[in-house]
């Protein structure tokens, strides 16, 4: 906690002290847990997953609870429809080819096993389209996952599921060190068969899939994709495994594992292929799709001073961000992560695998880009543009309490007024919290300001709060400061400088930038309760407008923790983010917003069936409904703001024009044409509504 401890973390940098806050400033007390939480421990904290870097170990509303949550995943009603009942285990892949010959062997070898490469692609689009499960009889033979496999190199996987070392029982040192090991993103990453969220009360739980190709290079992607096809089965990408709505996992499923395509690459004179006329070659980085952002940020800005604009975590996978807008820290100057994807290899359902870029397949590359991950086919290579970085960035931190609900109102009313004076502009990304307990706390991040600036920027709200020094408490001391840019994600200088700020992966094979936010902790493993979004219009900015606001967040507050992220929505970025943000499928109020809203619940690691380890399913339901009176009340300010598919509801009401708006129509052509049989299915995807909610069964 060393943010919050001996005198900030910023280089060089002291505290704002007392003196300049007030003379009646209460004493400062750190508010934020000095460790991760115990089993035992029920607790929440403000700040979840802000700009993690400046709030070491301050992250997340978990709580531990354990009682059994359901986990329905649509499979209850769709195991009515398998009618035949098949005796043999899928098998393992080294070994097949070698087993006695069964009855689904039998099917194949008598020719139906080829029988899906000879229909006509008439019959696929036909309504009745059913994927295939282990237990049916057209699952494939051992032989043919002998061939994939060697289709694959050898990298045809069966699909271990941890937790599994838990069901015999739950007090056993392996199970321990299973749900010790969920608090690691980079073990669960290694997991095929795992997720960074493992489930959703009343939405689903993570379920590994039979088989996976851990693949290297698009040729597998694309024998794994025409197997899928070609043997009618459940397909399923993971990249980074982050998909909050559980869309990386699927149970009787083929997986498509891109962890181990991690190459970077940085390129001084990219030029899209397939343009007719000459393009201007720019700074570029090519990533594998199993590429994570802190290696993506590693070699771009740590070792190569440029910037690529990704995601906050670093741990989430840059293919699936990209794929779904996607917002850093430092977004409000660089704009959607989508924004700068320059070209993407990527394989569709025909086992095609394809260049898309503004100039070649230019419908498929504006899809991928907002578009939703898993949805349009799967991606094997990304090149990002990168861009310069300022010399500086840094932060400002601190939460204050106000002493009466009146007295949280005017703060609550004074901060608006302050942002849009002096913090609504490309400088200022990440977040602002509104909590039950009349507490305001701000952890935003700045780019190119200097220590001076970024505290001259801040003087006046601290001003203000000292000549009311009765009503507000400031509760953890304002860390207001500069850095060099370029060490933002630098493991090294970090250290060497007392910024306690990363959680490292502690396994003996680990690499050393095996690191993630301390801010980020509370994500790993976790089980959501609910989670909702909504891009807030920088409309409500407006001077006739702000007492509204105000008075919607004080309202939100009496719910929930609710959570500003400014760097997630566009108003007050450069025109240009804008305009690229408008060249891509997300839902184009992001361009109009000052911010999203998120209110979030959840739970440390737990999975149904593991006792001590149960969702709490009955906080689970009361936290969701919860999050959703919060939300309501800034719904009825900003009623058509949409919410962005990453960070939202798993039971989104009307999805298509929350996440898409206008763009969703064009999405679902692009869907009909690259993938016209539905092979590549999320829950809530484009496409999506013409399935059964597990992706099986063809409505
Ligand atoms: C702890 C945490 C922090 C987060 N922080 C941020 C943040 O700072 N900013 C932000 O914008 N979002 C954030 N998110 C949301 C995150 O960006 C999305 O969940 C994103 O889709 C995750 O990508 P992934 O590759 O890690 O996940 P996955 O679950 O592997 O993939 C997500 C989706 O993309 C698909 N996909 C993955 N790889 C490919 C591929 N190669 N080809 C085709 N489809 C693919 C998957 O099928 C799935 O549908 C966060 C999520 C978590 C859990």
């Amino acid at each position: 906690m060393a943010s919050n401890s001996s005198g900030g973390i910023w280089s060089g940098v002291a505290s704002l002290d007392r003196k300049r806050l007030g003379s009646s400033v209460s004493p400062l007390r750190s508010v934020l847990p000095e460790a991760f939480p115990t089993e035992a421990s029920d607790f929440r904290v403000l700040i979840p997953r802000l700009g993690s870097s400046l709030l070491p170990g301050g992250d997340q509303r978990c709580r531990w609870r354990r009682k059994r949550a359901l986990a329905s995943h649509g499979a209850s009603w769709l195991n009515l429809l398998t009618t035949i009942e098949m005796d043999d285990s899928p098998g393992d892949p080294q070994e097949a080819g070698v087993a006695t010959l069964n009855r689904r062997e039998f099917l194949k070898a008598s020719g139906a096993a080829s029988l899906s490469r000879l229909w006509p692609r008439g019959p696929f689009a036909s309504p009745a389209i059913r994927r295939v499960r282990p237990s049916d009889p057209s699952w494939p033979s051992k032989e043919a996952w002998k061939r994939l496999n060697e289709a694959v190199g050898g990298n045809l996987i069966q699909v271990d599921f941890p937790i599994n070392l838990c069901t015999s029982s739950f007090q056993s040192a392996d199970c321990k060190t299973v749900f010790a090991n969920l608090k690691n993103p980079y073990y669960i990453g290694d997991n095929p068969g795992i997720t960074q969220t493992l489930g959703w009360v009343d939405a689903w739980a993570a379920k590994p899939s039979v088989y996976g190709v851990a693949a290297r290079n698009a040729d597998d992607i694309a024998a794994a994709v025409d197997f899928a096809r070609e043997n009618n089965l459940r397909l399923v990408v993971k990249g980074g495994g982050h998909s909050y709505q559980g869309t990386s996992n699927a149970p009787d499923s083929l997986l498509i594992w891109t962890r181990h395509m991690h190459d970077v690459t940085i390129q001084h004179d990219f030029v899209a292929r397939g343009c007719k006329s000459p393009q201007a070659p720019q700074r570029a980085v090519t990533v594998g799709s199993g590429t994570i952002w802190l290696q993506a940020y590693d070699a771009v800005t740590t070792k190569a001073g440029g910037y690529v604009q990704g995601g906050g975590c670093t741990t989430v996978g840059v293919a699936g961000l990209i794929q779904s807008g996607g917002f850093g820290s430092f977004s409000k100057h660089y704009g959607m992560a989508a924004a700068g994807l320059l070209e993407a290899e990527v394989v569709t359902a025909d086992g095609k695998v394809r260049i898309a870029n503004a100039c070649t397949n230019s419908d498929l590359f504006w899809a991928l880009k907002g578009g939703g991950g898993g949805t349009f086919g799967a991606i094997s290579k990304l090149t990002l543009r990168v861009r310069d970085l300022p010399e500086l960035a840094g932060g400002a931190n601190f939460i204050v309490k106000a002493s009466s609900d009146d007295a949280y109102r005017r703060l609550i009313r004074h901060f608006v007024g302050f942002y849009r004076e002096a913090l609504f502009n490309d400088h200022w990304g990440e977040q602002a919290h509104f909590s039950p307990d009349n507490k305001l706390g701000i952890s935003m991040v700045h780019l190119g300001l200097d220590t001076e600036q970024s505290r001259g920027v801040w003087q006046p709200f601290l001003n203000w709060l000292a000549q009311s020094s009765t009503a507000y408490t400031i509760e953890s001391q304002p860390e207001i400061g500069s850095m060099p840019a370029r060490h933002w994600w630098d493991l090294d200088w970090r250290k060497e400088h007392h910024h306690d700020v990363f959680k490292a992966d502690s396994r003996s094979s680990a690499s050393p930038i095996n690191v993630w936010w301390n801010g980020d902790a509370g994500q790993v493993g976790w089980v959501v309760w609910g989670f909702e979004s909504l891009w807030m219009p920088a409309s409500l900015l407006q001077d006739d407008s702000q007492e509204k606001l105000a008075n919607a967040l004080f309202s939100a507050s009496r719910f929930s923790e609710v959570e500003l992220h400014f760097n997630k929505g566009l108003a007050g970025s450069p025109s240009e983010a804008i305009e690229a943000a408008r060249d891509t499928a997300m839902n184009p109020s992001v361009c109009g917003a000052f911010a999203l809203a998120i209110v979030a619940d959840g739970q440390g690691p737990a999975y149904p069936g593991i006792p001590n380890h149960e969702p709490d399913v009955a906080k689970g339901r009361k936290a969701a409904a919860t999050v959703r009176r919060c939300m309501n009340e800034l719904r009825a300010v900003a009623s058509n703001g949409g919410a962005y598919l990453s960070e939202s509801n798993f039971f989104e009401s009307d999805f298509e024009h929350s996440y898409w708006g206008t763009n969703h129509a064009r999405l679902a052509q692009i869907k009909k044409k690259y993938d016209p049989d539905g092979l590549f299915f999320v829950h809530n995807g484009v496409g999506s509504e013409q399935w059964t909610p597990d992706g099986f069964t063809r409505l």
